[in-house]
């Protein structure tokens, strides 16, 4: 019944002050079942749409996760949003995690229910 899914990022190097640090993230994307990603795996998707959250079938999406501050210098983007929250931009490609990047304003999300899932379809220019 979890409400999303990690993904856990090695060395995700930090814009403000350059050193590296491990980060686990939230996301609301595919079958949130609690469970633990890393980078080049696959996402998982229910039959049962409403165990989901986004929408499966697309080739590329982008999608907004939510993490800890860069532990050394409380970066990289201040003032952020709530207190000890920063933002992760996750790229998908046929449902395998790809990469993911510190969110620097270049992805704009639509409107959409926050609670739910934040992504951006890229498959069409
Ligand atoms: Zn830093």
């Amino acid at each position: 019944m979890g409400m999303y899914n990690y993904l856990v990022l090695h060395g995700l190097t930090c814009p403000r002050c350059g050193h590296t640090a491990d980060h686990t993230v939230q996301f609301h994307f595919g079958h949130v079942t609690l469970h633990d990603y890393e980078i080049g795996d696959t996402l998982r998707w229910s039959p049962r749409q409403r165990d989901n959250r986004g929408e499966p079938g697309h080739h590329r999406v982008v999608t907004e996760g939510l993490t800890g501050a860069h532990p050394d210098c409380d970066g990289p983007f201040g003032p952020r949003r709530w207190p000890d929250d920063d933002l992760i931009d996750i790229y998908l490609d046929n449902d395998v995690i790809t990469h993911a990047t510190w969110h620097d304003g270049t992805v704009v999300y639509p409107e959409t229910d926050r609670r739910r899932s934040t992504f951006l379809v890229l498959d069409t220019p």
